[in-house]
Formats: structure tokens, sequence, C-alpha cells
């Protein structure tokens, strides 16, 4: 089968992959499944791994299929696998997980001891079929588009378990701020919209991005480049402040809302990344707010994710590519040039 590889890390990524033929991966253990991939979302990650930023924290080893946001068919099953059979169509959770290490009994599937991550750690989607196991294919209801929805296996699974953490402190009434209205940013704020009935109020520097986030619901923008967003957050709440931050982008710039715009006792979640916080523990304990981290997201809630897909309260504005055209996918998201998410269809 044709498969888009890493061979060396390098920060060229107009040459980064090369399309190889490599035998189709089989169900050797009891649990796995193969899956013939009709999408695979082609993430900021990506680029990442290409430029050898995992290399350490996930050991790999090259050459290696990247593509870490899989939708497809199920080609082949191992003998213990029950959840789904030969012609499914499922969605790929992320991560194959064991079921028994102390962080699955917790139902927190990021935190397997034993975690295998197609894409970082093994051969991931970019291919015409993936090895993965039954723990991690989430089967999806019949209509769903398999391309439109690949990029939900890790953008919206991450988007949403951010939100959902947000939504459970918003009451109606209260404020939440949505920081970056880019791929994950317009998922999370569509789940916002349909999780809770807090007064949201969506932050990016580009226009078109904030008549997006209009569009998709927002009650109130703001373009950080034009306008002071302390400022106009103290007048649209009356100086009490919002109580939830959403912050898709993570650099010094957004990090540094928390002190300015929460509310007491309110939380900055961190879902992008690349900048550092950087506030005295006076301004934590005075404000008694929180940063929150987010690592993806559990099985459960990517079921979630989907049942908002299917009662299309979330839609996701994808673009297609074929395999052969993933170099120039690669050097497009890093000149910031793709429209909505890209999704390779093998
Ligand atoms: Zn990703
Ligand atoms: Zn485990």
């Amino acid at each position: 089968m044709r498969a888009a590889r890493l061979h060396e890390y390098t920060d060229e990524m107009g040459d980064a992959l090369s399309i190889d033929d490599v035998d189709r991966p089989e169900a050797t253990e009891g649990d796995h499944v193969v899956v013939e991939i009709e999408g695979a979302g082609w993430c900021q990650t990506d680029n990442h791994v290409i430029e050898g930023m995992w290399e350490e924290q996930m050991n790999q080893s090259l050459p290696m299929t990247l593509g870490h946001e899989n939708a497809g068919v199920v080609a082949e099953t191992g003998e213990d696998v029950t959840v789904v059979s030969e012609g499914d169509a499922v969605l790929c959770h992320p991560a194959m997980t064991c079921g028994v290490c102390r962080g699955c009994r917790r139902g927190q599937d990021m935190h397997c001891e034993n975690l295998v991550f197609p894409g970082l750690s093994t051969d991931g989607g970019f291919a015409e079929y993936l090895l993965t196991n039954e723990r991690a294919v989430v089967p999806l209801p019949d209509g769903v588009d398999l391309t439109e929805i690949a990029p939900h296996a890790d953008a919206g699974i991450t988007a949403y378990h951010a939100v959902k953490k947000a939504a459970r402190e918003l009451n109606p009434g209260e404020h939440a701020v949505v920081v970056g209205v880019g791929g994950l940013g317009h998922i999370g704020l569509q789940a916002l919209r349909a999780m809770s009935a807090a007064e949201i109020t969506a932050v990016d520097v580009k226009d078109e991005a904030l008549k997006l986030a209009h569009d998709l619901g927002a009650h109130h923008t703001l373009n950080s480049r034009d306008e002071d967003v302390a400022d106009e957050v103290d007048a649209l709440t009356d100086g009490s402040g919002v109580e939830q931050i959403l912050d898709f982008v993570g650099a010094d710039e957004t990090l540094d809302y928390a002190p300015n715009l929460l509310a007491a006792g309110g939380d900055h979640h961190v879902v992008g990344y690349g900048g550092h916080v950087h506030e005295p523990a006076q301004a934590l304990v005075n404000g008694d707010f929180d940063y929150r981290g987010t690592l993806v997201g559990t099985y459960p809630e990517l079921q979630e994710l989907v049942a908002l897909v299917a009662a299309g309260d979330v839609e996701l504005r994808t673009s297609r590519y074929e395999l052969d055209e993933i170099n120039d996918v690669a050097e497009e998201l890093e000149r910031g040039e793709i429209e909505g998410r890209a999704v390779i269809t093998p």
C-alpha cells in the first residue's frame, strides 16, 4: 500500500515526506483493528513531528508514517474484537490504550501507561490502511461523511475536552472568552454554544476569523490588534470579568489574559501552546484563579462530540487533498494558507 513517511527530521516542509510502497498492516493481535483510511486530517502537530519536536517524548523510530486524525472503514479485526466488524465506519481515537492500567481504569485514556499513538509513536493514517485497536475505534452513525469527521479525532476532541471542563463552570448569564477562532477554536466555539448558556466573546487578530465567530454564534467579537481586550471585557461584564477563558492560541500575550479578564475563581484553559505563563504568584492567589492544561480527550468525549456533529451542532470547515499533495499541505499550513482543516484522502 502507499504511505506518506518521514525518513529524516527537517525544517523543509516542501519535501518532508516521501510516498513509499509498504506492506499493509495486519491484525496480528486479538484486539487489533485495521482501518481502510477515508480521511486523515493534517495537524500543526504533524509539522512539529517533522521538525523533530516530538522525537524524545514519543520515542520515535524513523521511517514512520504520520497522521493521527483518522477515519475510515474497518477492513480486518483481531479474533477478540466485538465492538466493530468489517465494513463498519469508524472514527479513531488517536491513542491505542491498554485498558488495564490505573489511568485507563480511571477512564483517562490519555494517561494510559502503555499508550501507543499512531502517527506519533507508530505508523499513522497518511496511508491506505491504519493499524489501531478496539479501544480506539468509535463506530459512526449512518450518513456521517468520513472525510469531514476525520479531524475531530484530535482537533475536535481536544477542543471539546477543554469546552466540557469550562461549560461545567458556566451558569446562564455568566461570560466566557474564546481566544483564537482557527482550526480548534471554531470547533470549541460551536461546542460551547451547544453546551452552555453563557455569553461568549471571541477574540482574534483576523477580521475573517471574527466574522466566522459571529456566524457560529459568538455574542461579541474583539480584534485584539485594534481593541484593548481587558477594557472591552470590563465594559461587557460591568466590571466583574469572565468566568472562563478558552485559549486556543497559548502565546505569551494571550496567556497574560487571566489576571486581567477573569472573575474571581475563574479558569484559563490552555489548549494552544508555544508561549509561557509569566504571572506573579500573588495574582493567582488574589484572583483565586487556575490555569488548566488540555491533552486530547477521552473515548467517551469523542463519542459525545460525534453526537454533537450528528445533531448538526458542530460543523467543520475542511479542504481535501490527495496523498501525493501531502508536502504541499505541510508547506501551506506552515505559511498559514490552508482554508479550514486540511484532510488527506489516501
Ligand atoms: Zn492533531
Ligand atoms: Zn492503559
